[in-house]
């Protein structure tokens, strides 16, 4: 595979198209091309400084290979990288606007017992540009473009541990968040992440304050390690810790993932001991009943059991919803994203 052009900063192209002899304006024009979702061949430049570029760089790291619509207006995308790997993304449409969620990586390597990313393992991770790209290929395919976009907010949700695979992702974020092309403000980015507490204090001191989200899925490190095996490397108190120091450093409240597995994590005590450890802290509960993986023999509960966790937790004082699961009927819910190898 040849370099993502995607992957470079404005200044990074500025330096390429100096090395190259050509007038400084160009690099402003490839780069707001490439965050319009162009190709290099369809970029408004001089053919010999496209070929310069085709050489060096793949012309369309990210492709949409396959488009699928949910009944309830949910789609996702199943996306061919360069070198033939497939990853799939979720736009979502809300009320305020539409949500994507992209992919970090191919595969997962953490473990989950209830998610459908991890079932193969890791493959590879993606870089900068192609986690960008499939941002900028969804908002060119639903008529966005950088001034009205038809992605308005991110969410980094898909297949893969983004603080597994931590520099890209950064990197990512920083040329998502640039002025002069996609331009998205931190606040329309959630990160999710199963806990990774290194990468979460240093992720803190980036200066990028987006909206923090923490798998969390249990109440004690011990019932939390029957279904994630990240649990096994650290604890739910050192991720509190991580949390409250992200907090202290950004002003961005916390946000945590709670799926509800049925005879395992839903009970009215669960309810109750999860509010007694997020009690008085800056934060905002995210429940969702477990959606069905079928290589998986967890299911998820009832929608009154649901009801009722969540009614629990609001007595006690704890800030949570109720997520509604979309589309799950073209296996584009939570933990449904799996790389299909067709062909
Ligand atoms: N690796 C990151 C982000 C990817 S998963 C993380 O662990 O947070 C995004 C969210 O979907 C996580 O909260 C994850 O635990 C949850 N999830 C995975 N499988 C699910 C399933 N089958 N039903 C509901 N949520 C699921």
């Amino acid at each position: 595979m040849k370099d993502v052009l995607q992957d470079r900063s404005a200044a990074e192209i500025a330096a390429i198209v100096e090395a190259a002899g050509e007038k400084s304006f160009r690099a402003r024009q490839i780069f707001e091309g490439l965050m319009q979702g162009k190709k290099i061949a369809e970029l408004p430049v001089p053919p010999a400084l496209r070929a310069l570029l085709i050489e060096q760089f793949e012309d369309e790291p990210v492709k949409i290979r396959e488009t699928f619509v949910s009944r309830d207006g949910t789609k996702k995308f199943l996306f061919e990288l360069a070198d033939g790997n497939l990853v799939e993304g979720v736009l979502m449409r809300y009320k305020y606007g539409n949500t994507q969620c992209v992919s970090t990586q191919v595969g997962c390597r953490m473990g989950c017992k209830f998610c459908a990313s991890t079932l193969g393992g890791r493959l590879r991770d993606l870089t900068a540009g192609e986690i960008l790209g499939q941002i900028l290929v969804v908002n060119r395919a639903e008529g966005g473009n950088l001034k009205e976009r038809a992605v308005t907010n991110v969410v980094l949700m898909g297949s893969g541990e983004p603080f597994d695979n931590y520099q890209n992702v950064v990197k990512f974020l920083r040329n998502l968040t640039a002025e002069g092309g996609i331009a998205m403000s931190a606040r329309n980015i959630s990160l999710s992440t199963c806990g990774l507490v290194p990468e979460m204090l240093k992720f803190a001191e980036e200066g990028i304050p987006l909206n923090l989200t923490v798998s969390l899925h249990a109440v004690t490190d011990g019932e939390r390690a029957r279904t994630m095996p990240v649990a096994n490397r650290y604890k739910i108190a050192d991720i509190l810790q991580a949390c409250a120091y992200y907090f202290e450093r950004t002003g961005r409240r916390y946000i945590f993932e709670y799926s509800l597995i049925e005879g395992e994590n839903a009970d009215l005590a669960h309810a109750a001991a999860l509010a007694d450890l997020l009690k008085g802290k800056p934060c905002h509960v995210n429940l969702i009943r477990l959606n069905a993986v079928k290589e998986r023999d967890l299911s998820g509960t009832s929608e009154e059991t649901a009801q009722a966790f969540l009614k629990e937790l609001t007595r006690r004082g704890i800030s949570a919803t109720l997520r509604r699961s979309m589309g799950s009927d073209i296996g584009g819910a939570c933990g449904q994203l799996r790389a299909r190898y067709i062909s």
